[in-house]
């Protein structure tokens, strides 16, 4: 068949349609967590890649047979691994025909409809977040590029504020920057300190509270000590472990009477403000210049979803602005590759788009609520299983479990083995997925929901799976 035959797709997309459908209508019956090792999928995948090329069918045919068993099962309601939601279908569907559409949404005049699509999520997140009229906003890949495209927004106006033209000289004898921050805070903004040349050892961590938030005093008392440099202060909207807010309506003023710009990581936390019952957790958020969060957690839409959010938009257009002659430049509407670090790039609006639409502002509070309630649900079980001990019990849609080894004088080590045991015995059923962390020392089970699907059975069926693991008599083979 001839490329410009009109059915020259269909049997393809005909046949991956059946087969995306195989995999959702078996994802209750799967197990959770892949089962194929390394070894496995590379036994299957590593394949010569041959002179001639291989027929479109039999390339797909071939691609779902190879991954089977190394494919988490995501769209579920028993995933509880690394704050990873699942995908909507409207959400889905949009980003297929992202794909079909094949259009570059570098700016309105290579794909109107998409820069438009990207103009009207940028408002309704704003709304949902409520976030200053003025903010300016990226699409991009994850949180991970929300901060480096907001790092470089905040460093454009803290230099600038001292006469120092960053986008023109680089950090070359520049005046110093420095970066203070909650010892909680996620490796993103440490990795994206050195995406935008601040580095490492300008990252200078806070101790935090009880609750996992930074206290006024120790903030106040750091930005005087640090009187000399430029400042960014990096505050958590929802901490990786535990989903604590820091108090933005106390912590911004001292900031900003310092001179200091003032960063939220709000990957998954920022969708607590569209929430009317958990909406106070980010009181004063709206006071903070940048905002980073994602559509790929909480929002449930396919992964390739960040979102940079920025009060100053003349800083961040400084940052981001490129004109070439080749570019076509439309008047009056809104170019994607000012206001991002990409050039050429997806159409990742129409996800979005597609995602809040389906939802509506109610359905996005309802998906936020139940997670929280199907994650206290979830941690007090697991918390109250004979063995277990409930270490942080959920605020928001995160909590922390350790297991303890049955062991007469086991010792904390031995509860930190045991716990990484039971996790991954856990894991091993199939029946749920969890993922562990340390925190504060010790090693726990670290449980979040995110998905959309979770409900009151997901919940019984993962605490029996763990109860399951814990009344095993033979011990556990422990991890490494
Ligand atoms: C997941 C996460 C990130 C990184 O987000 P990506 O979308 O993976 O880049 C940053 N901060 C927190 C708190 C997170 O949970």
């Amino acid at each position: 068949m001839s490329p410009k035959d009109p059915a020259y797709f269909d049997t393809i997309l005909a046949r991956t349609t059946q087969l995306a459908l195989n995999h959702l209508h078996n994802r209750d019956a799967q197990p959770i967590g892949a089962q194929a090792t390394a070894a496995d999928l590379r036994a299957r995948l590593m394949k010569p890649l041959l002179a001639e090329g291989t027929a479109p069918e039999r390339v797909i045919e071939e691609l779902v047979a190879d991954v089977a068993g190394g494919l988490h099962n995501m769209n579920t309601g028993r995933f509880y691994g690394w704050v990873n939601g699942g995908v909507l279908p409207a959400s889905l569907a949009a980003d297929w025909l992202t794909s079909a559409w094949d259009q570059n949404a570098a700016n309105y005049a290579v794909s109107p409809a998409a820069a438009i699509v990207e103009e009207v999520v940028g408002d309704w997140l704003k709304a949902i977040f409520n976030l200053p009229a003025q903010t300016s906003f990226a699409l991009v890949t994850g949180t991970q590029i929300a901060h480096v495209t907001c790092l470089a927004a905040a460093r454009h106006r803290l230099l600038q504020n001292r006469g120092w033209d960053v986008e023109a000289k680089g950090l070359n004898g520049a005046p110093p920057l420095r970066i203070l921050t909650s010892s909680e805070r996620h490796g993103s903004i440490d990795r994206a300190a050195r995406l935008v040349g601040i580095g490492r050892d300008n990252i200078h961590p806070l101790p935090c509270q009880a609750d996992g938030t930074l206290a006024p005093d120790v903030l106040r008392d750091a930005l005087s000590q640090h009187s000399d440099a430029a400042i960014i202060v990096a505050l958590n909207a929802g901490d990786l472990n535990i989903g604590a807010f820091d108090d933005f309506a106390s912590l911004v003023p001292i900031a900003h009477a310092a001179g200091a710009w003032v960063h939220v990581d709000g990957a998954f936390g920022l969708w607590a403000a569209a929430s009317p019952k958990h909406r106070a957790k980010t009181r004063g958020l709206e006071l903070a210049d940048s905002w980073s969060t994602d559509g790929h957690k909480w929002l449930n839409t396919p992964y390739d979803s960040g979102i940079a959010m920025i009060a100053d938009h003349e800083a961040h257009a400084a940052a981001m602005t490129y004109r070439a002659s080749y570019m076509l430049v439309a008047d009056g509407v809104r170019d994607q590759m000012d206001w991002g670090p990409d050039w050429s790039r997806r159409a990742r609006g129409f996800a979005l788009y597609a995602a809040m639409r389906e939802l509506g502002r109610d359905g996005i509070a309802e998906l936020i609520d139940r997670c929280c309630d199907m994650a206290h649900a979830l941690v007090t079980g697991i918390g109250a299983l004979p063995g277990a001990k409930l270490i942080w019990e959920p605020t928001i849609n995160q909590g922390l479990v350790r297991f303890l080894a049955p062991t007469p004088d086991a010792t904390e080590e031995d509860h930190d083995r045991h716990t990484d045991a039971v996790i991954a015995a856990v894991n091993a059923t199939g029946e749920a997925l969890f993922g562990g962390t340390t925190w504060r020392g010790q090693r726990c089970m670290r449980v979040s929901v995110c998905g959309w699907q979770t409900d009151a059975s997901d919940v019984e069926r993962a605490i029996a799976a763990v109860r399951s693991v814990l009344l095993r008599n033979e011990p556990l083979g422990h991890a490494a």
